[in-house]
């Protein structure tokens, strides 16, 4: 066989048996490169032998010894196979269980040497035993430290049905020993610099580390690696789009406090500090690119609706792109309120909806086409909506700034070249875009360091705090009956829920390192979680069957779930019991009790967005945290909900407890960030996040074209293509 290369596939590597071959295509791991790019997600720390004599009950150790018996049984109950092995050196003998492996009597025969690595633990009828260990068989080379398996740092890959950590292992140590050199694409001086190792060291101890130490160090490099290429793409954009030119708008400060007049309440501190940092921007011939970030009900509407109005007044058309109908409707609507004798046109373009409406106080319903028409010869200078938006037959007439609300629900960045048809020849629109998350600094830096930031950060003066309670489930009879009370006085109520229904979850877990007992107690755990379907039946059936109780998760139609928003909107139902499925953007001032239900298994974001749903209206809001754990921890995390000042407090915390995946991913509820994997989990470190960022900014400082680096410049433009940057 030629040389091993990174490109070689698989199936040309002597010992993969075609099946494993399939189920590593299972799992996208096709080259040699994939599979040395499969990292550990953990190591177990098995590098010192003991002798049997020595062990400690819970201890994690490998032990090497003489098979002197082995034999399976099979339970009858349960109908496993059970094999038992007694192993014993020079000062004694420890027993080791397996459950349905009915292939290791075969491979560990009577006499042989074998190390085994596991946890120490008492057996039932005395002696020691390691349930499940890891086991390796000693050959006379391998006496010599060639060791896989056991007797070192040994790494525990991701879970993935039917490929075992101990068949990684086996396939890569080769692997590793064959490779050439790999190319190195981060600069020599850089991994000088910031303490990075080189790529072909890396490669080796992020798979098979001395100490626990080398696997940080490796890993590092990879996210060091990720996190500067992500800069470099960053900051390219930013250099990009600084070459393009904008609409610079010469508005007057009157212009500004004349539409200030017209609100009728005055903008807090961060709203006025946001909105002049957009019409700095504004200002400027070149496209903004600015990320507005505020809470829940912070107003960050009004400060890109002031935004619009003010490019209104120089002729200039805007468009507002909101991801859901409802709430597209909601920001027209609030238009209309404030700004009732705005007669230079705005409008409405939703998949069902067309609305244009000129300041008499009339609001016309009107065709698309004529909506479309109106919009392409300028008579509309403000257009709410959403995708629809987008859609090539909306052609503006002279765009010059685009709004995008919720932007993390739209996927990947859409950015205002989107907005193809803008009609401003050679200009680009500028960027305004909205979120709600709270996002931790580091993360900003890293995910949307192309994007300049503005934050709202208090709330408007007159909104009451929410009262939040850590409800222990004996009293959740006392929480029913306020609940009641509530509805009495005519409020109303969500009861969130971790679930829509038992799952069979059981099938899917599989790993060979996982014993029966801890799969007992997982499956344990998760049984007990709060389920939609069976809390609604027990709501709407036996708590409270005199009001009237909904349901909503992720499963129902789109129909059917607009139905079921739309009646609770319209006050006809008191509880609606749901998954976390409820929009970002629900707003139903009426709401006055937030309820959720095994609050413990959501993120700190989460919950906080959760709470976010109550307390809109006049009324004082409440919200109750369930949960049937006992633990100490969970408690703290919980009370972080009623003691931090704001959703940007809380959003570190959970992103330190949970990391950025979990954060993103299903707390924020990001679509695509487009961010790899190994620089996510990397985010928690924000030395790692400024310092790839400071490698970037040097490097394209000294070399904007990287013309000096082909190697990093080949890898950027792949980088680019799998993050879908561009
Ligand atoms: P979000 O930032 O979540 O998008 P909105 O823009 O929807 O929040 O604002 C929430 C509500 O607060 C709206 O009804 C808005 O009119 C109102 N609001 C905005 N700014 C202020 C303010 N400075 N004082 C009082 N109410 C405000
Ligand atoms: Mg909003």
């Amino acid at each position: 066989m030629d040389e091993i290369k990174l490109e070689t596939p698989l199936e040309k590597i002597k010992g993969i048996g075609p099946k494993f071959l399939v189920k590593l295509k299972h799992f996208n791991i096709a080259t040699v490169k994939d599979l040395l790019w499969h990292f550990p997600n953990r190591y177990e720390d098995f590098s010192n032998i003991f002798k049997i004599v020595d062990l400690q009950i819970n201890q994690h150790a490998t032990v090497r010894g003489e098979i002197q018996s082995i034999k399976m049984r099979r339970t009858w109950k349960r109908k496993m196979f059970i094999i038992e092995a007694l192993i014993s050196d020079d000062t004694g003998s420890i027993r080791a269980i397996w459950f349905n492996q009915k292939f290791l009597i075969m491979m560990l025969k009577k006499g042989k040497m074998v190390n085994l690595a596991g946890k120490v633990a008492e057996a039932p009828k005395g002696g020691l035993i390691m349930n499940h260990p890891i086991h390796e068989i000693i050959t006379s080379s391998k006496e010599n430290g060639d060791l896989r398996h056991t007797g070192r740092v040994v790494p525990i890959y991701p879970e993935t049905k039917g490929i075992t950590s101990k068949g990684i292992r086996y396939l890569l140590k080769p692997l590793l020993d064959k490779i050439g050199k790999i190319e190195e694409s981060l600069p020599e001086e850089i991994l000088k610099k910031y303490g990075v190792l080189g790529i072909d060291k890396a490669i080796k101890l992020v798979h098979f580390p001395e100490k626990i130490d080398d696997a940080i160090l490796a890993k590092k490099r990879f996210a060091f690696e990720d996190l500067f290429f992500l800069s470099l793409a960053n900051i390219r954009q930013r250099i990009k789009l600084d070459k393009e030119k904008a609409y610079s708008s010469d508005f007057e400060l009157d212009d500004i406090k004349e539409l200030l007049a017209k609100l009728p309440f005055e903008l807090t501190f961060s709203q006025k500090k946001s909105l002049w940092e957009i019409l700095q921007d504004i200002k400027k011939s070149h496209p903004m690119n600015r990320l507005l970030q505020g809470d829940v009900g912070s107003g960050k509407t009004i400060v890109a609706v002031l935004t619009a109005l003010v490019l209104a007044k120089d002729g200039k058309q805007s468009a507002f792109m909101a991801p859901t109908e409802v709430l597209a409707r909601q920001h027209f609507e609030t238009f209309k309120k404030f700004f009732a004798d705005f007669d230079k046109g705005a409008g409405l373009m939703t998949g069902s909806m067309a609305k244009v409406f000129y300041g008499d106080g009339l609001e016309n319903d009107f065709k698309k086409n004529d909506l479309t028409k109106k919009v392409g010869n300028n008579e509309i200078k403000i257009v709410f909506g959403t995708h629809a938006l987008i859609q090539k037959y909306v052609k503006f007439s002279d765009l010059a700034l685009v709004i995008i609300d919720e932007q993390h629900r739209f996927g990947v960045r859409q950015r205002a070249e989107l907005f193809k048809n803008h009609g401003a020849k050679e200009m680009l629109p500028h960027l305004l875009s909205m979120s709600a998350t709270p996002i931790p600094r580091t993360l900003t830096l890293a995910v949307f360091g192309d994007l300049d930031l503005s934050i709202i950060d208090e709330l408007p003066k007159n909104r009451k705090a929410i009262i939040t309670k850590i409800v222990d489930p004996k009293n959740r009879d006392k929480a029913y009956a306020f609940i009641r009370g509530q509805v009495k006085k005519g409020r109303q109520v969500f009861v969130i829920c971790p679930r829509i229904e038992p799952t069979s979850e059981s099938q899917e877990i599989e790993n060979q390192n996982t014993t029966e007992s801890i799969k007992k107690s997982f499956f344990h755990n998760w049984d007990n979680v709060k389920m939609v379907k069976e809390e609604y039946e027990k709501l709407s059936k036996k708590v409270f069957p005199d009001l009237r109780v909904l349901m909503l998760h992720g499963k129902m139609k789109a129909k059917e779930k607009n139905e079921t928003m739309t009646r609770f909107n319209n006050r006809e139902t008191d509880i609606l019991v749901s998954t976390s499925v409820i929009e970002v953007g629900v707003d139903v001032p009426n709401a006055t009790i937030m309820m959720i239900e095994d609050a413990d298994k959501f993120g700190l974001a989460q919950l906080y967005q959760f709470r976010g749903r109550v307390g809109r209206g006049e009324h004082q809001s409440f919200c109750f945290l369930l949960t049937e754990s006992s633990s100490k921890i969970t408690h703290e995390r919980l009370k972080s909900l009623i003691d931090a000042k704001n959703g940007f407090e809380l959003a570190e915390k959970d992103l330190a407890i949970r990391g950025p995946g979990e954060f993103l991913g299903t707390s924020a509820g990001w679509a695509q960030t487009g961010v790899p994997d190994m620089a996510m989990k990397a985010i928690k470190n924000p030395t790692l996040v400024k310092d790839s960022r400071k490698a970037a900014e040097e490097l394209l400082s000294n070399d904007s074209e990287l013309e000096r680096y082909p190697i990093v410049r080949k890898r950027l433009e792949s980088f680019q293509e799998e993050i879908h940057l561009e």
